[in-house]
């Protein structure tokens, strides 16, 4: 079979994936697999990707702790209590997720804070 070759030291996973969806398509043909493995396009592929699966997922931001995923409204056996929204995004966060100090956790809830994604 004819297909790229990897080019550095971290993009196998993106080609298997791209080089799975080649033959997938070209079933039960043999396919010519083109697609170019540059650190540009693989991290291009990268994201496609990853927006993607974010796309397919059930993730609802303001419902959703977004380190651990788990809804806000879940049952009552729930053994986190509290929230904190981020001032920039808006995704909610368990603190106990967040594994803040206590001090650094006080003046989050005190001002204006930004997650580990906006900060
Ligand atoms: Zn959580
Ligand atoms: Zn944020």
């Amino acid at each position: 079979m004819t297909h790229p070759v990897q080019q550095d030291g971290s993009s196998c996973g993106v080609i298997v994936v791209l080089m799975a969806r080649g033959i997938m398509n070209a079933f039960p043909a043999v396919p010519v697999l083109q697609f170019g493995t540059s650190r540009k396009e693989m991290g291009n592929e990268r994201k496609i990707m990853a927006l993607q699966i974010l796309k397919a997922s059930v993730f609802d931001e303001a419902e959703n702790c977004a380190m651990c995923s788990l809804k806000k409204t879940a049952g009552s056996v729930h053994r986190f209590i509290n929230w904190i929204q981020c001032d920039t995004c808006e995704r909610w966060y368990h603190e106990e997720c967040l594994g803040m100090a206590k001090e650094d956790l006080e003046q989050a809830r005190a001002n204006k804070w930004n997650c580990i994604l906006c900060s």
